[in-house]
């Protein structure tokens, strides 16, 4: 029986015209035509007026995070429960991760526990949508407006989602979207940052090109790096782009059907299907596994493995990093809910080439991993 990957993208629709176009044309480099058409119809969909094509959603961050000046023992609040990105884009620029715990219901960062985290080194809040639903975005907004603080929001995993009618990738200063083949929009790699402000446009447009002076090439006034984006990525990135609206459907079918046929089973908490500002748009289906069940998400990743079903581990939380904790941050914290996440949740095959007797086969795989489990 073959295996079912994790992901596998859908890249059957204008991905093939458009890089043919790319060669046809000798455009390959940043500086082809995709490039800023891509930037332009990308930043559209979420209502911002610029967009800054970059390597990767990593990139995204930390020239997001560069722009906005955050520099050293500056403190940015964050989910402890995110991937390393966000905390990397501020540790490289000196800056301290404030964490916050996870709601258990949702995966986002707890809202209510975040001002108490605010001291007059706050610069930032770093917004993170985890897996399908938004942060409760307004009461972050209210925050940062009392006490003067920046937002950036990273919109990774949001590609055709909103917040209360609004598209995600539209809140706060600045936001960050990444195009890896397990988003909903794929470049293969590639990120993107958005912005309204013309002067935080200009200084991405720098930071993802080594600063390189206006008036005189090859003479810098600041450290950065070559974060460019080709026009072979934003060719498959327009031609991905066409399809948003189904791809969202899709995602949306798929976690409905999942749920469907996997809410009977004993031990697994499912992902919520909507709250009152968004209905879940299925980033990937992950789920988490109950108290009653002894044994942690690397078990079942191997059980479900020797069925022939690929899955993931949740993320694992910044203060739990080897790396953080060599250099002695964030030291006897604990994040009660998001270890919990970080050490029962996994999440199932759900990219968009998915067909429906996968969809079944992981159904009946992930029912007998689990009643195993329950005993
Ligand atoms: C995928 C992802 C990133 C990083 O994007 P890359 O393109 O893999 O560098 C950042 N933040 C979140 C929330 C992500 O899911």
């Amino acid at each position: 029986m073959d295996f079912i990957p994790v992901n596998e993208p859908l890249l059957n629709g204008n991905e093939k015209k458009y890089l043919c176009e790319c060669i046809d044309t000798g455009w390959i480099s940043s500086e082809g035509p995709f490039v800023k058409e891509f930037e332009q119809k990308m930043s559209a969909t979420v209502n911002r007026k610029y967009g800054i094509a970059v390597s990767n959603g990593t990139a995204a961050l930390e020239v997001a995070a560069q722009a906005l000046g955050i520099g050293e023992g500056d403190e940015v609040i964050m989910p402890a429960f995110t991937i390393i990105s966000c905390a990397m884009a501020v540790t490289k620029l000196g800056a301290v991760p404030v964490l916050v715990d996870s709601d258990p219901h949702t995966w986002n960062m707890k809202v209510d526990e975040i001002e108490a985290k605010i001291t007059p080194k706050t610069r930032a809040i770093m917004i993170v949508h985890i897996y399908g639903l938004p942060v409760e975005v307004d009461g972050i907004l209210a925050l940062a407006g009392k006490y003067g603080l920046k937002v950036i929001e990273d919109a990774a995993e949001m590609h055709g989602q909103t917040y209360k009618g609004k598209p995600c990738g539209s809140f706060g200063d600045i936001s960050t979207f990444s195009f890896y083949p397990n988003k909903h929009i794929t470049t293969g790699e590639g990120g993107m940052v958005v912005t309204d402000d013309e002067g935080l446009a200009e200084r991405c447009r720098m930071l993802r090109n080594l600063c390189f002076r206006k008036d005189v090439r090859y003479v810098h006034d600041e450290v950065s790096d070559n974060y460019r984006f080709t026009n072979l990525q934003a060719a498959v990135g327009l031609a991905q782009l066409e399809r948003l609206d189904e791809f969202v459907a899709r995602k949306r079918a798929m976690g409905k059907y999942y749920t469907e046929q996997l809410s009977d089973i004993d031990g697994l908490i499912l992902p919520i299907e909507k709250t009152d500002y968004a209905d879940n748009i299925y980033w990937v289906y992950g789920m988490v596994l109950d108290r009653q069940i002894e044994a942690d998400n690397k078990v079942v990743q191997k059980l479900l493995a020797e069925e022939g079903i690929g899955s993931r581990t949740f993320f694992w939380c910044m203060h739990e990093q080897p790396v953080y904790q060599k250099q002695g941050l964030f030291q006897g914290e604990t994040y009660p809910d998001a270890e919990y996440l970080a050490r029962k949740g996994f999440y199932i095959p759900s990219g968009l080439a998915l067909t429906q007797e996968q969809m079944e086969r992981v159904v009946a795989g992930v029912r007998k991993v689990v009643s195993r489990l329950v005993g």
